[in-house]
């Protein structure tokens, strides 16, 4: 999606949840190209299971018994690769923190290995769930986004300044559903 330079500045700019590498468009206004079924619910047509099963090519970077890494088929940049866990889970809020906790530590080597084999000159990681925050594949899954000076990816968005009392607010109702 067409957007802002995300230059970590903290700049302004409409913000879009929408994943910030997509073409232009009103939300979900587009075809989309990687469920060819109904994947929320059916592991067996899920894109993401059959390319844990090979049933489905991809270039893999790694895997071990429990995570699966492979590149981006439509790189926002030089190097774009997803990081997923071999079972099927839709999105974070499904995820247990062991396997949390191994997604991870694979995502932080793996981005380490594609710094100094890319030699970018940033990185970004992002995670999308639900149709709201930009998640086209329901197969949870963290893009790692090698950045280079000039490149063309971009994230969108808009800062308020919420009052210390709102942030307290928010920040209370979150740690009471902990
Ligand atoms: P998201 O919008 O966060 O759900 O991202 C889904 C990502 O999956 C997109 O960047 C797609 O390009 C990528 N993708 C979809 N199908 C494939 C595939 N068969 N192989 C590799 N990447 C894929
Ligand atoms: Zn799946």
């Amino acid at each position: 999606m067409g957007g802002q330079r995300h230059d970590g500045a903290g700049g302004g700019g409409p913000r879009d949840t929408q994943p910030p590498w997509r073409s232009p468009g009103p939300p979900h206004s587009r075809p989309n190209a990687y469920r060819d079924l109904d994947t929320s619910r059916s592991v067996n047509a899920c894109i993401f299971c059959r390319i844990v099963s090979g049933e489905v090519p991809s270039s893999k970077v790694f895997e071990d018994d429990h995570v699966v890494a492979f590149m981006d088929i439509a790189a926002v940049t030089e190097g774009h690769f997803l990081v997923i866990p071999r079972k099927h889970v839709e999105t974070l809020y499904g995820l247990d923190s062991i396997l949390a906790g191994h997604l991870m530590a694979v995502t932080t080597r793996l981005a380490k290995a594609a710094k100094k084999a890319l030699r970018c000159d940033g990185m970004n990681l992002y995670q999308a769930n639900e149709a709201a925050g930009g998640q086209e594949v329901p197969h949870l899954h963290l893009h790692v986004i090698p950045r280079y000076k000039g490149d063309s990816f971009g994230i969108r968005y808009n800062p308020t300044k919420p009052p210390r009392e709102k942030l307290d607010e928010k920040a209370a109702k979150i740690r009471g559903a902990l």
